[in-house]
């Protein structure tokens, strides 16, 4: 059955709305209004089905570092499918998912050497949990099971990231989660409770409501602590000076295992392969994912201590956990040539050379009423929209709808800019272009922002 003849739509996107069940996608949004069809990537700019062209001012979805149409990676990906198309790393090993288990392992701080794969983010996260768990039974604390995230944050789908997720109308569908995910205040200074004016102190009381909630829950039943290094959901939150550090002591000093997950903030997207570097922490195991192969093939990664990995590779202990298509040939070869990429041109320097000025552009915007706070770290910035901006005044749920779905978003794309507008947390527009970015990308980004805010703020 179709009712592609029905609806003043071309043909793929009628048919996207027969067939095609978008994801995280109020479906009934395109009954009457066209799905928008993306059918080409090049650097970073994408072209609709009617050649229309847009920035990509998200990466796609935090995955595309090195740009699109970037043939040496579609290339590999044919040759690699040619040579050895799919075998599994279930007792078996192919030789690109061994040396890159090497380089990830090379590339990470500490004694992180033990690379577990995983098709992406959410199965990363739910194998950190699931290894934790074990982990811990393996070690003589059987009763260290329960996970602390913060509120707001994102991780994921399957059912043990979700539960760490801190988004309550994400989890309300599928409740009963898994038990034991526990909550605590992220580092919104914007909206900090105590110490807004004062960073350092307010990174010492957020990385105490860790150690707070440890306690009330007894260290003895804490497994673990799942952080971003730079929470998304909420629109992009900073460390605090110091706020990492002080993690890290908590962590050891209650036997917890520190998980940062990298999903969206590894492979340069701070300017850094692994994003705790730049923050100076070592974790014991990195989640990470989307940008491996800047999306070119799809591929995940759990980065374990050998500390933590030791008495798994005892006797007769295993992982009991996999997943059929981890550490995909093609995926683990395009992941390598990505990581060649990033070293031949330097993607990392670059955003290191150019994060100040994708700041200061996007900074510029915050002499509009509407913009109450633009923040961020490296090619990753969340742009804060208030009703008012002496208080902070968020939008009701109606204006939201209204403004931000009815009227941002849409608007934000039909001046050709992709991006994300997003009210998980107080609405936000969230940035985080392609590493190749450069100034006049970002002054493309800030005229069409400030085009669309301004019509925006008439609507209030
Ligand atoms: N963790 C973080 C921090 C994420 O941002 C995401 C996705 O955006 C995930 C986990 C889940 O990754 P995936 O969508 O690849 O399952």
């Amino acid at each position: 059955m179709s009712t592609a003849q029905t609806h003043a739509r071309t043909d793929l996107s009628a048919r996207a709305y027969d067939h095609l069940w978008m994801h995280f996608t109020r479906m009934s949004a395109y009954e009457k209004s066209p799905v928008p069809v993306i059918v080409r990537g090049e650097g970073v700019h994408l072209w609709d089905e009617q050649g229309r062209r847009y920035l990509d001012g998200l990466a796609g979805l935090f995955v595309v570092q090195a740009g699109h149409g970037r043939r040496e990676l579609a290339e590999v990906a044919a040759k690699q499918a040619s040579e050895l198309a799919f075998f599994p790393v279930w007792s078996y090993a192919h030789p690109k998912a061994v040396e890159l288990a090497e380089r990830l392992a090379h590339h990470a701080p500490g004694d992180l050497n033990k690379v577990f794969f995983t098709t992406g983010g959410g199965e990363a996260v739910e194998t950190a949990w699931k290894l934790a768990k074990q982990y811990h039974k393996l070690t003589g604390n059987p009763g260290k099971y329960k996970v602390i995230s913060r509120a707001v944050a994102y991780h994921g789908t399957p059912q043990g990231a979700l539960s760490i997720t801190g988004l309550p109308g994400l989890k309300a569908p599928f409740e009963p989660l898994v038990p034991g995910a526990h909550k605590v205040p992220n580092t919104n200074i914007y909206r900090a409770p105590v110490h807004g004016d004062d960073p350092e102190a307010f990174g010492r009381w957020a990385a105490d409501q860790i150690e707070q909630e440890i306690l009330f829950e007894g260290a003895e039943t804490v497994a673990a602590v799942f952080l971003e290094p730079v929470q998304n959901a909420g629109g992009c939150f900073p460390p605090p000076p110091g706020y990492f550090a002080r993690v890290r002591e908590i962590c050891d000093r209650h036997g917890v295992l520190l998980v940062s997950d990298e999903v969206i903030c590894a492979f340069g997207r701070l300017g850094t392969l692994f994003a705790c570097d730049k923050f100076g922490y070592v974790p014991d195991i990195i989640t990470c994912a989307k940008g491996m192969t800047s999306g070119y093939s799809p591929i995940g990664a759990a980065v374990v201590s050998d500390r933590i990995a030791a008495p798994f590779y005892e006797g007769d202990t295993m992982f009991l956990h996999g997943y059929t298509f981890g550490g995909h040939p093609v995926s683990a070869a395009v992941a390598l040539a990505n990581l060649d990429l990033f070293e031949r041109e330097g993607l990392c320097r670059h955003v290191l050379d150019h994060e100040d000025a994708f700041a200061r552009t996007l900074g510029k915007l915050r002499d509009l009423p509407i913009v109450g706070d633009v923040r961020g770290n490296g090619f990753f910035h969340g742009i804060e929209l208030v009703k008012d901006k002496a208080t902070k005044e968020t939008f009701t749920e109606e204006e939201s709808e209204r403004i931000l779905y009815g009227f941002v978003s849409r608007k934000l794309y039909e001046n050709g800019l992709y991006c994300r507008a997003d009210d998980r947390g107080d609405p936000v527009i969230q940035l985080s272009p392609p590493l190749i970015a450069d100034q006049s990308v970002f002054e493309e980004m800030e005229q069409i922002i400030r085009a669309v805010l301004t019509e925006a703020w008439t609507l209030i």
